[in-house]
């Protein structure tokens, strides 16, 4: 059965030349609005021919780095500067972002598990749905800017996935090498079906996703990988002319092979990670103590790591509950050219 259209309307002009700053407006009908809309910024900087790309940040609404970055490229980035066309979506749930939320407080709804999405579903959905259906076949590449928000804390890299087709696999790697984060990675999804990355990439599109950092906040060290990155991005996809700028330590390269890179608690208590970001690790090596906050003199659970690595993320809050990722380890790798 046919989706109908989607109900999501541009105020911009795709095709139109030179920058135009606009939004998308997704119809509401509530107890604060009864003929309202959800407005959604977006700008649209295009000149001549080119290719187009999509950047995006606010997929979950609480991480700042991307969506810091992309306001301010959203303020700088002149038509002159572009060959194709450029896309600009700062905060893709905009409504989570507004909130300092990683879900949206209208439905609930977790944006990144909410593709292909739905024109007939709740806000979270017909958002998703307008990207899948008519953002995303308007582009050749996107990029996706992730942290950890207000739960995880991860060490900035650039990612792509391994995929059916080889030469679409490459092109993503090459793109996440160029982001020039401090570490790339190649990335296993705890559960990729819903994914924007995955709805991005069924269509035949470059993608490229980031984790710039977390903790709910930016620092300006992340801010400047996130920023380099960008334009990183923008000139090896050719969007825009000059020299891609290295990250000042070589990078580190990473494989996260299957899901016994994530470290869950099976405690609920006060959490202590043994180790920094970016760390290496040991197989067999504590990681973290989880403490019974209910009571002293009680023995705090050991957790070890079951591999080798590098700490690639951590749970921010000090308090765990059971189920939470308390470390993410990853594998060091000469290479990613699989
Ligand atoms: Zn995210």
């Amino acid at each position: 059965m046919s989706k109908r259209p989607s109900p999501i309307s541009a105020t911009v002009d795709f095709d139109a030349q030179g920058v135009q700053h606009g939004f998308l407006k997704l119809p509401i009908s509530n107890d604060e609005s009864a003929w309202g809309a959800v407005m959604i910024p977006l700008t649209v900087v295009n000149n001549g021919e080119g290719p187009s790309a999509l950047l995006t940040g606010g997929n979950h609404g609480d991480e700042y780095e991307g969506i810091t970055a992309l306001l301010k490229l959203a303020n700088s980035l002149k038509a002159e500067d572009v060959h194709g066309r450029v896309i600009i979506v700062p905060m893709m749930n905009m409504p989570a972002a507004q909130a300092g939320r990683r879900t949206s407080p209208m439905d609930g709804g977790n944006l990144n598990r909410s593709f292909p999405g739905d024109p007939d579903g709740s806000v979270t959905e017909q958002i998703a749905d307008y990207f899948t259906r008519t953002l995303v076949p308007l582009v050749d590449v996107v990029l996706d800017l992730h942290s950890g928000g207000r739960t995880l804390d991860i060490v900035p890299f650039a990612a792509s996935h391994l995929l059916d087709d080889k030469q679409q696999q490459r092109q993503a790697l090459e793109g996440a090498k160029a982001f020039g984060a401090p570490t790339a990675m190649v990335m296993f999804e705890l559960d990729a079906a819903r994914l924007f990355d995955t709805a991005v990439e069924s269509q035949g599109k470059i993608f490229v996703a980031t984790e710039l950092g977390g903790g709910g906040t930016t620092t300006p060290e992340r801010m400047v990988i996130a920023e380099r990155g960008v334009r990183n991005f923008l000139i090896h996809y050719g969007l825009v002319d000059g020299e891609l700028e290295p990250p000042a330590e070589p990078q580190v390269y990473v494989d996260m092979p299957d899901a016994s890179c994530y470290v869950q608690s099976e405690h609920t208590g006060l959490l202590e990670l043994t180790l920094a970001l970016g760390d290496t690790v040991s197989m067999g090596d504590v990681i973290a103590r989880v403490y019974d906050m209910t009571r002293t003199g009680a023995v705090p659970v050991e957790y070890r790591a079951e591999r080798s690595g590098l700490l690639v993320a951590r749970r921010f809050p000090a308090q765990v509950n059971m189920g939470d990722t308390i470390a993410v380890i990853a594998e060091v790798v000469d290479s990613l050219d699989l």
